[in-house]
């Protein structure tokens, strides 16, 4: 966003750095079979429901409304932490593909844990190592270090050594979680992502990048991140509640104003361009507004600014209020279809 030849109503294309696309169908979706009373119950009672449901024709037409709902808000790459236990193997490639025909940037992980057995475990770990065999874009993904036993840590850590990637995992985010610090201190690496970070202590000792996601964090109440204490760069994400970052940046800006009266847009706003070290390709796509100047005091109190065009790989996916490459209608369409099965089948699960 700092490069010199933007024009003052332009950024680069922002980047969401942890989502879940799976989570596209979820808006609307039926109740849980009792009200959730903590983060634990909402992992049992919602998304790990809403995984073991998914086919790959529902996670197909998820992935496509993902990808269009990020380039419909400026967001040109995804970096995405992926889990179906009943479809795991190619369901990254299932992903990639529909990102692709929208035209988007996408970084791929599989969520490996052992909530499914080291059976369970051993398939996550193959869709990581297949996919990124293949030459795809990714990393290896790790649910949380709470649900996977400690070989299970090393292997994943292992597997992303040999492609030279990072390991994108959920940590410290609710309380069951406290003792992540301790097991993943001798593994992580500069170059992994950990997301949310909510109960590491100050001197957690880990490395990597911290994703900070206010809204899921606030919606789930685990409590406020306050990620500038933890000394790691921050990037920010949405955990799979849309791609719509400057939205997420207004939040995040709220949020640690709400913690610290005295604090400015420029911090949140520096979380945004952290994306960039993740994806370094987005910033040279571009995505001209409606209205500038570009200025984040004046964005974070701008509730409507919408892309007037978006330029990926200088490529132009997006403008005059449609994607080029795909049809939104239909895949808004399709998209609803594919919900109705999901939520019939959530509404028949035990
Ligand atoms: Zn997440």
């Amino acid at each position: 966003m700092a490069l010199e030849d933007l024009a003052p109503n332009q950024t680069s294309g922002l980047v969401c750095a942890h989502h879940h696309l799976y989570s596209a169908l979820a808006p609307g979706m039926p109740a849980p079979p009792r009200t959730p009373t903590s983060f634990r119950d909402i992992l049992e009672l919602v998304w790990w429901r809403l995984d073991r449901a998914l086919d790959l024709e529902m996670l197909e037409w998820s992935a496509k409304l993902g990808a269009l709902e990020a380039i419909e808000a400026g967001t040109t790459a995804i970096v995405d932490h992926h889990e179906s236990p009943n479809v795991i193997e190619g369901s990254l490639d299932v992903i990639a593909n529909a990102c692709a025909e929208v035209g988007v940037r996408v970084n791929c992980s599989y969520g490996v844990t052992d909530r499914h057995g080291t059976e369970g475990a051993q398939r996550g770990l193959e869709e990581n190592r297949r996919y990124l065999a293949a030459g795809g874009v990714g990393m290896v993904g790790v649910h949380a270090a709470f649900t996977c036993e400690p070989d299970t840590l090393l292997a994943a850590s292992e597997l992303a050594q040999t492609h030279g990637v990072g390991v994108h995992i959920h940590v410290a985010e609710g309380t069951d979680d406290l003792d992540a610090s301790d097991r993943l201190r001798d593994l992580s690496r500069d170059n992994w992502l950990l997301v949310h970070g909510v109960h590491l202590d100050d001197n957690h000792g880990l490395n990597g990048y911290i994703v900070h996601n206010p809204r899921s964090n606030m919606n789930n109440s685990v409590g406020y991140a306050a990620p500038h204490r933890l000394g790691l760069p921050i990037a920010l994400g949405t955990d799979g509640i849309g791609a719509a970052m400057l939205e997420e940046f207004r939040i995040a800006y709220a949020r640690l104003r709400e913690y610290d009266v005295t604090a400015t847009p420029e911090l949140p706003w520096s979380w945004l361009e952290t994306g960039y070290r993740i994806t370094p390709e987005a910033a040279h796509d571009r995505v001209t507004w409606f209205d500038g100047p570009i200025d984040p005091w004046r964005l974070a109190f701008h509730t409507n600014m919408k892309p007037q065009s978006v330029e990926i790989g200088g490529e132009v996916v997006y403008t005059e209020g449609k994607p080029t490459r795909v049809d939104a209608t239909e895949i808004r369409a399709k998209a609803a279809e594919q919900a109705q099965r999901l939520f019939a089948k959530l509404e028949n699960m035990v």
